[in-house]
């Protein structure tokens, strides 16, 4: 079965949930994500941060945001301290993260899996990327965590930076993520 025929099986199955369960699609999703990072959390505790990677949706950028698209994404120029992208990027360094990549759409994400070669990915995103996502993790036996956009949509979204920080710096060392 192809990946697509596989999305659009859970897609579909998720509707049906919804529908069942008298709720919406987005309810439905955030329980899978849930589901998922409630499963994963030890391994991505377990996961140095030099094997950790993070995928940022593009639409996290500032809207004047003059970062060139390059093989593996965007490509920060830091150009703005209260950029969002700017800050994760900037801790994530700070904690040695293998990288961080700034996604122009779910497509490219295997591309740069399988160029970073990651044990772990924390991926922001809205429900439905980040679900999946989790089905490519899933694929690639990959270990994964979600943080879903407060305010999600095409442009200017927006994510909380605490949660960010808080999940980027899971046990690592406290002296260091006090200064972040
Ligand atoms: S800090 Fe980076 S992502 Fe944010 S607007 Fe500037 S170049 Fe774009």
């Amino acid at each position: 079965m192809s990946d697509s025929t596989i999305e659009l099986e859970v897609l579909t199955k998720i509707k049906d949930e919804a529908t069942k369960n008298g709720c919406t699609e987005k309810e439905v999703m955030q329980g899978y994500i849930q589901k998922m990072n409630g499963e994963h959390q030890e391994e991505f505790q377990k996961t140095p941060p030099e094997e950790r990677i993070v995928f940022v949706p593009q639409c996290l950028r500032e809207s004047d945001c003059k970062a060139p698209l390059g093989e593996h994404g965007y490509v920060c120029q830091h150009c703005n301290p209260e950029c969002q992208v700017h800050q994760i990027s900037a801790a994530a360094k700070k904690l040695n993260y293998k990288g961080v990549y700034i996604l122009p759409g779910g497509s490219m994400a295997q591309k740069i899996i399988d160029f970073s070669q990651p044990h772990a990915i924390l991926g922001i995103a809205c429900e439905k990327e980040a679900l999946l996502g989790g089905l490519l993790l899933k694929k690639l036996g990959l270990v994964g965590r979600g943080i879903l956009l407060f305010r999600d949509g095409c442009v200017n979204t927006l994510v909380k930076i605490a949660d960010v920080l808080k999940v980027l710096g899971i046990n690592l060392d406290r002296n260091t993520t006090k200064k972040l």
